[in-house]
């Protein structure tokens, strides 16, 4: 039998045309990052334009040219503006160009990450080894590479219950097991977690919140009181969650305190290293993390403070054949082999997904474009950054910090007295929301003990001190603006 006439592909027809707009695009790639500060961070996008996007399913071709000038019309000025110098909202990476470049040569490239005897899986290989050697662990610990932070987290919490289930948790269910677990975190744990207890079908009510002590760190004292009591009632103490680098303020919970007290206690120790991890490639502020290569778990964040384009996270397990258990089902169709194509171990057997992209092209890359130093002296910077703007803030009568930098977060609130609680958070939430709309900068805000403020996360290999003197300025301009208008 003959396959029909005309067999097409999605290559395309004109590889010369193609050539020169792949060229332009990365032209104007290469101009918009150097143009980046000129430019407002953030804009808001208007309806009409928003509207836009309400196109028809297209059912037919279009010229590939029309879409880009699409993208560079509507899409450009309406980014988040986390690559811009001035963007410190949330916690998040600024992205790199070689990260950028190696996005692209992975997807080129094609290879699926699942498995296969493939460079690609050596390179996935490489990249967990370096992790793992950079964050402390032992020979033989493994690790993948996943989306984010949020799901490092959960295959180090998936880990954690399967080994302390009591049952085996590939022939049983939750209802199985001989006792409830209990998860311990400080109240200032990122909400991931309390997403994967649920995911693991435990309940948030397995998630019991530690006190945090004055500087925001997990009160050891309460976790061993909640531990004992919880012993007393029958429940089975499984993980203690410990947080370096907290969202709110940046927090390091003592991690040696707390694993002294899970090795005593025979408990799991799960480190969430999403924004303090990298803190072990500082050369100045590494001791702050110390005890962190004690977990059994530890969740990484690759596309925060190491600036990988979105996304890239990672789970380092220190027993690697729980890790394996943890995850992996054999099927028919999916062997290994002696030889040929199946013929190396497969990653997908160390979390939940089959289909895994090759996100470890550009770690590899960035970590040898730019060597481990350079990320160390960034953190360094942002670190040091913070402590500058704290200085500005001090400075001035009507800035109050609100709490103290442990790391690159500054909160802090524009007070100029007379206003109650209430008030100050219609007030600041205000200066926020005219930084973020006239483009100055975009920061978000958050409540401490109840008490508003805004948040500055210095994640940001472009910021300059000028930026946050900048910052301060309009942040004084806006605030006594509004009080005069009150
Ligand atoms: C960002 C963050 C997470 C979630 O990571 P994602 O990459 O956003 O999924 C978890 N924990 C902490 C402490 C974080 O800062």
């Amino acid at each position: 039998m003959r396959v029909p006439v005309k067999e097409e592909s999605l290559d395309p027809v004109d590889w010369d045309g193609m050539r020169t707009l792949a060229h332009r695009m990365v032209d104007d790639a290469i101009a918009r990052l150097k143009g980046l500060r000129d430019g407002p961070v953030w804009q808001p996008m208007p309806r009409a334009e928003r509207n836009g996007f309400d196109i028809a399913v297209p059912s037919g071709p279009e010229p590939l040219d029309a879409i880009y000038a699409d993208i560079r019309a509507k899409l450009y000025p309406h980014a988040m503006g986390n690559i811009h110098p001035r963007f410190w909202a949330w916690y998040m990476g600024a992205g790199c160009f070689t990260g950028a470049l190696a996005d692209f040569l992975a997807a080129i490239d094609g290879s699926n990450l699942g498995g296969g005897d493939t460079a690609a899986n050596a390179v996935d290989h490489q990249v967990i080894e370096w992790l793992r050697q950079l964050m402390g662990f032992p020979d033989d610990a493994s690790g993948t590479l996943v989306a984010g932070g949020s799901m490092a987290n959960i295959i180090g919490l998936t880990a954690a219950r399967n080994a302390m289930a009591g049952v085996d948790l590939h022939q049983m269910s939750i209802a199985d097991m001989p006792q409830p677990l209990r998860f311990y975190a400080s109240d200032q744990v990122h909400n991931c977690h309390q997403k994967a207890m649920n995911l693991l079908g435990l309940g948030s009510k397995a998630l019991v919140k530690i006190e945090s002590d004055a500087v925001f760190r997990m009160d050891l004292g309460v976790l061993e009181t909640a531990v004992a009591q919880d012993r007393a009632r029958g429940l089975r103490p499984a993980c203690v969650i410990a947080t370096a680098g907290s969202t709110n303020t940046g927090s390091i919970d003592p991690l040696e305190a707390i694993a002294n007290f899970c090795a005593r206690e025979g408990l799991w120790l799960h480190i969430d290293g999403c924004i303090g991890a990298p803190l072990r490639l500082s050369p100045e502020y590494r001791k702050l993390v110390a005890g962190l290569d004690r977990a059994d778990s530890l969740a990484l964040d690759l596309h925060k403070g190491l600036h990988a384009p979105f996304d890239v996270g990672c789970a380092l397990i220190r027993d690697r054949k729980l890790h394996r258990a943890t995850f992996a089902e054999s099927a028919e169709y999916l062997q290994v082999a002696s030889r040929g194509l199946a013929a190396a171990e497969f990653l997908h057997d160390y979390g939940p997904e089959t289909t895994r992209s090759f996100r470890a092209l550009k770690v590899w890359m960035m970590l040898r474009h730019h060597g481990v130093e350079k990320f160390g002296h960034l953190i360094d910077q942002g670190i040091r950054q913070a402590h500058y703007l704290k200085e500005l803030i001090e400075r001035e009568d009507c800035l109050d910090l609100l709490a103290p930098v442990a790391i690159d977060i500054v909160c802090f609130r524009h007070d100029p007295g007379g206003m109650d609680e209430a008030t100050l958070r219609i007030h600041n939430t205000e200066i926020m929301l005219r930084l973020q709309e006239t483009g100055v900068a975009v920061i978000t805000d958050t409540t401490i003990r109840n008490r508003h403020c805004l948040r500055v996360a210095i994640c940001n290999h472009r910021t300059r001190s000028a930026d946050l003197d900048l910052l301060v300025s309009k942040v004084l301009r806006f605030g006594s603006d509004l009080s005069r208008q009150m």
